[in-house]
C-alpha cells in the first residue's frame, strides 16, 4: 500500500510513523508513507498556501491552486483508489471503513488547516471525506495519522500476531474482553481464575461472555446489527 499525505505542516505528522508498529510496517515494505509539503507547490515567492476568505470573516482558507498542482503531479505517477480530505463534517471513521481502506493500494490523505480548504477542492478534486469524530481540531494531520494507523495495522503481516487485529473491539461486532498479565494477584486484586486454568474452551467461553457483557453495557447498538 502507498499513502501520500499532503500537509502544509509536515512536522506535525512525522512522529506517528517513526516508531513502533507503523515504523516496522514501512521497514518491512508493507506500506509506503510519503509526506508531502504543500508549500512546495505554492505559486508565489512567499510560498503561500492560504488566503483571506471571500466575503470576509475570520480565518484563512487553503487555496485550490497548490492542492491541484500537487494532486496533478501525484496522479501522473499512480492511479489512486481514493483521495480523502480530512474534515470534521465528513463521513465518520469506523472499523468497517478502516477494513475497507486496508484493501486499497494507493491513497491520498489531504490535511486541511485554518478554516479548511476552498470549497472547490471538495467539489472537484477529492473522492471522499473522513472525520475522526464530531469535534474540531486545528488541522487534518492528527486525523490523517489516526486514519493511517487504523488502516495500516490491518494489512496482513503488519501485526506480528495476525490474529490480534481480528480479536480487537468492533472487528467482530463486539467490544474486546478484559485482558490481564502478571502478577496473578496485586494488592489483593486477583486475575479471574479461569484465565489461569489452562482450559482453552473455558477461557474462550469466558472471553466471549465478557465481550457480550461489555458490548451490552458500552455499545449496545452493536448488538442490534447497526
Ligand atoms: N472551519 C471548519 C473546521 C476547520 S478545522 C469547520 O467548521 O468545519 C481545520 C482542519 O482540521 C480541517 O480542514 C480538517 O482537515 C481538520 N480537522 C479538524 N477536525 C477534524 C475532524 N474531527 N476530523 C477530520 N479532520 C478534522
Amino acid at each position: 500500500m502507498h499513502i501520500d499525505i499532503i500537509t502544509c505542516l509536515p512536522r506535525l505528522i512525522e512522529s506517528p510513523f517513526s516508531d513502533s508498529i507503523l515504523k516496522r510496517a514501512q521497514a518491512k515494505g508493507l506500506v509506503e508513507i510519503n509526506i508531502i509539503d504543500l508549500r512546495t507547490y505554492a505559486t508565489d515567492k512567499h510560498k503561500s498556501v492560504d488566503d483571506y476568505a471571500y466575503g470576509g470573516g475570520a480565518g484563512m482558507v487553503m487555496m485550490i491552486e497548490p492542492i491541484d498542482r500537487c494532486l496533478e503531479e501525484l496522479k501522473l505517477k499512480r492511479d489512486y483508489d481514493d483521495i480523502i480530505y480530512m474534515s470534521p463534517d465528513g463521513e465518520r471513521l469506523t472499523q468497517s471503513i478502516a477494513n475497507e481502506l486496508s484493501l486499497k493500494k494507493n491513497l491520498v490523505l489531504l490535511c486541511g488547516h485554518y478554516k479548511g480548504v476552498d470549497e472547490r477542492v471538495r467539489q472537484h478534486l477529492i473522492t471522499r471525506e473522513l472525520s475522526i469524530g464530531d469535534y474540531v481540531l486545528s488541522g487534518g494531520e492528527l486525523p490523517a495519522a489516526v486514519v493511517a494507523d487504523a488502516v495500516i495495522r490491518l494489512i496482513p503481516g503488519v501485526l506480528s500476531d495476525e490474529t490480534s487485529a481480528l480479536s480487537d473491539s468492533f472487528q467482530d461486532g463486539l467490544i474486546a474482553p478484559p485482558v490481564y498479565t502478571r502478577p496473578a494477584a496485586y494488592k489483593g486484586w486477583e486475575v479471574p481464575s479461569v484465565l489461569l486454568s489452562g482450559h482453552e474452551k473455558k477461557i474462550e467461553d469466558w472471553r466471549h461472555e465478557k465481550a457480550l457483557e461489555r458490548t451490552r453495557s458500552r455499545r449496545p447498538h452493536l448488538l442490534d446489527g447497526e
